[in-house]
This record gives C-alpha cells, structure tokens and sequence, in this order.
C-alpha cells in the first residue's frame, strides 16, 4: 500500500478523552473512531489488525478441529425465556422490539441459538463429538463503556460451543479449547495466562479466563510467577488425543493462577514460596466454561446414547474477545512513541521510508523493493509522500510496524538500505535483495 493513497486519518494531538494508552493510540493511528458510546467503526488500519487476529483464531480452530459458521447478531426473545435468561440477563441486555410487536435482542452470547440449531438436527451420540464456532459482532449494553475497544458495548467475539455425549467427552472439549487458546494467543505476540474463574451468568462449575498482565488491566490477580515462564512454543499436539491434551492443562493449571473472584490468599501462602507471590492487574481476552447440561435440559437437546436412552448433551462454551485482543496487544507492547506490532498481527509486515521523495534512484529502488516484497507474498506500506525524513519516520513509529526499510541517495550509492527493528531501534545497513531476504525468513513462522 502506498501512503499517499491510503487512509490513515493519524492525529497529532493526544485526545483527551481516551484513559489508557492503548486507546490513545488507537485513536492517534487512525484505527478506531467513535461512533457512539462504546461503538466504533473500525477505518482501515485497525481494520485490518481485527482481520489478522481473526484469522489466527480460524487457523487455530481448524488445527483443533472446530467447524466455523456464522449465526446472526439479532435474535428471538423466545429462545431466551426457553433457558431463562431472558429475565436473568438483566440491563446488558439491548431488547428491541420489530413492527409486529415480537420481542427481539441483539445477542450477548449464543448459547440458546446453538442450542436450538444442535436439537433441531442432532439426535445421535453417534453425530458427537461436534464443536461449532462463529466470530460475530456482540452487543452488551455496558453501564460503564470505557478504554476504547477494550470495554466497548459492540464489540466481535469469537464464541465456540462443544457438545459431548457425557462430562468425561466434555471435559477433553474444555481441554482442547485450553490447548488452542494457549497457542492462538503465542501466535499473537501475547502471554495470556489460564487463571481458574468464577462462571458467572453462563452457569456450570468449570471455568478458565485468560488473562494478559498489563497495569491498565480491569482485573485483579494472583499467581505464582513460574507459570509467567511457561512457553507453549511450536508443539505438534494431537488434538483427538484426551492424555495428551489433559497434559498441558495440567502444566498450565498446576502453578496457583486465579482472579480475585476465585482467589483464596491460604491456599496461595501455603502453595507458593513468598519469593514467587506476584499480584497483578491483568487484562481478560478469553474465557472456556464446561457447564454440562445447563442448556440442554430446560430446552430439551438430546441424543439417544449408545444403550438407547435419550440423554441431555454436555456443552462448554469458549470465547475469544476479538476486538478487545486489539486494545491488549497494544497495551502489552508500545513505547513512548506509538505501538510496537508483534509480527503475528502486524496490519503490515514493514514500512519503507523514502527519504528524499522525488529523487529519480530513491523513487526506483523503493518500487523496486515494494515489487520485490510483494512478490515475496509480503505487505508493505511505503510512505510515499512528500514529507520530511522526521515526519515520515515519528508516523511510522506510531503506527508500530515491527520493521521499517530506509531508502535514502546517500546508502543507495553503496548499495544498501537500512533495515531497523522497531522494538530494538536497531538498525542494519544491507543490499535491498538481502532487506527482503531477511523479512522473507522473519515471517516465515508467523505464516499460518
Ligand atoms: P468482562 O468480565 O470483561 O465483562 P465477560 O467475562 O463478561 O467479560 P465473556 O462472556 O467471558 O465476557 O466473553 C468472552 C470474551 O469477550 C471476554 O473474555 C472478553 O475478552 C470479551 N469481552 C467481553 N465483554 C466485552 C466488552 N464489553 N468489550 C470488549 N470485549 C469484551
Ligand atoms: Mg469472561
């Protein structure tokens, strides 16, 4: 993309109404913009991180085998007075009602409509295991909207729903969603921890958050700092495999790790050397609930098992707060001059400065690489405008991408650019072929 003839409306001043630093640079990069409280349309380039960390999510929920589909936001309040939630809700709930009168709400979650779809279709044992998913917009009408995107009303999430003949099926569903989150957020730059969690309005008695450590963090907890080290890495799990799956969630479960909502301080004196405490705020980006046959029973989603007998199906349901994910990102990595990007979501993959625009060798070999790194597969944004070499280089900064390639008269005429790291402001001086060489072998893994 060129510059000159994207849209990315950067502001100057720092607005005053946004609290955390992630929000002010999301408003500063041209990302978000305020369409009413707690709803933002999404402009190009915050756009175009929603869409990188969506298709993470994909990518990682076809590695654990769930089957993505797409149900609406508006939905019926009969499904609702079904589970009983209609009146439990209470005021997050947008109610709406159409010309003729029917009452509608504009979904919070999905558990009734999944359930409806499951016992409309599903009779057998032998259909399960069955996950389904959808990444959909949501609605919740927050009393305090706030930190942007982060605590927005709207807002897009990935909820996940897992039907199993009976709790010991269930249970491998909530562990392989604990298994793929811990790997979908690595892929993201982030360290998202599992804490044990209360299970609040979606009812059961199993629940994990995930948390990401950040001061600005609306959560408090409480951990042992071993589980800080852990690294999921690049490991082949099967995800079929019930032993192998109740094995890392052992791992990620075992060191103390809870909200202030489950925390139990003599439990987390006794557990932990004083030396490894650590009480933190944190932010919430997930949350897997295994809450068996809370939905099933009261509307009726049965399977006939394998003795013949008609039995309610064990559910968990697992979400990802997409578009928060944004505001976390940031808020886990940024410096003192704009976001830092991790590779993983990165809108694009580097920017090229051109450092004196209108120089007929610069102007070449910045087309030169921009037609090199997108042949490569590669993203770059080439600021392409008429501006100073400061301007152009503090816009970069503050849009955070992780790499940045400086094309100037003086290098060219030793054959080199300069390739500098965002993160580390260190910067590198070699050939353009070996520029894109380099960020060929830096995104490799970030491929998914
Ligand atoms: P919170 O405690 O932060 O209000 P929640 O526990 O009510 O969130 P869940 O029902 O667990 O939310 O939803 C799954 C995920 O959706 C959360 O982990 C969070 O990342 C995201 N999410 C929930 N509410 C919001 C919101 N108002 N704005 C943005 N993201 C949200
Ligand atoms: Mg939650």
């Amino acid at each position: 993309m060129r510059l000159s003839r994207y849209f990315l409306p950067v502001l100057k001043e720092t607005p005053a109404e946004a609290q955390i630093v992630s929000h002010r640079l999301m408003l500063r990069a041209g990302m978000i913009k305020q369409a009413a409280s707690g709803i933002y349309s999404w402009l190009p380039l915050g756009y175009k991180v929603l869409r990188r960390i969506e298709q993470i999510v994909h990518e990682e929920q076809a590695r654990a085998g769930h089957i993505p589909m797409l149900m609406p936001t508006l939905q019926s309040a009969d499904l609702w007075r079904e589970s009983g939630r209609y009146d439990d809700y209470g005021e997050e709930m947008l109610r709406v009602t159409d010309r003729h009168g029917r009452d509608m709400l504009y979904g919070p979650t999905n558990e009734e409509l999944i359930t409806d779809i499951f016992r409309a279709h599903v009779g057998s044992y032998k259909d399960l295991p069955l996950t389904l998913y959808h990444i959909q917009w949501k609605f919740r009408d927050e009393v305090r909207p706030r930190f942007g995107v982060m605590r927005g009303r709207e807002f897009y999430m990935k909820d996940g729903y897992n039907f199993d003949v009976d709790k010991d099926a269930a249970v491998h569903a909530y562990n392989r969603h604990m298994v793929s989150y811990l790997r979908t957020y690595e892929r993201m730059g982030l360290k998202a921890i599992p804490m044990r969690a209360d299970t609040g309005p979606i009812g059961g008695d199993l629940s994990h958050e995930f948390l990401v450590l950040a001061e600005t963090g609306e959560s408090e907890v409480f951990y042992d700092a071993a589980i800080a080290d852990l690294k999921f890495g690049d490991r082949d799990v099967d995800y079929d495999d019930r032993g192998e799956c109740a094995g890392i969630v052992t791992e990620w479960t075992t060191p103390y790790a809870r909200t202030d909502e489950t925390h139990d301080a003599a439990v987390f004196e006794e557990s932990v050397p004083e030396d490894r405490r650590r009480r933190s705020r944190a932010i919430e980006v997930g949350q897997i609930f295994y809450f068996g046959t809370k939905y099933s029973e009261p509307m009726g989603a049965t399977v006939v098992d394998d003795h013949g007998t008609h039995v309610p199906v064990h559910m968990g349901s697992h979400g990802i707060g997409v578009s928060r994910l944004v505001g976390a990102i940031i808020e886990a990595s940024h410096d003192e001059n704009g976001i830092i990007w991790p590779e993983g979501v990165t809108p694009f993959h580097c920017g090229i400065v051109n450092l004196k625009q209108g120089d007929a060798e610069a102007d070449a070999a910045c087309e030169t690489l921009y037609a090199a790194l997108t042949a490569r597969g590669l993203e770059p944004l080439y600021d392409d405008r008429d501006e100073r070499a400061g301007a152009k280089f503090a816009t970069m900064d503050l849009v955070g991408l992780p790499w940045r390639i400086t094309v100037g008269p003086r290098g060219l005429k030793n054959g080199v650019v300069e390739l500098t790291c965002r993160r580390s402001g260190e910067s590198t001086e070699m050939t353009p072929e070996d520029a894109v060489a380099r960020l060929v072998e830096i995104y490799a893994p970030h491929r998914g």
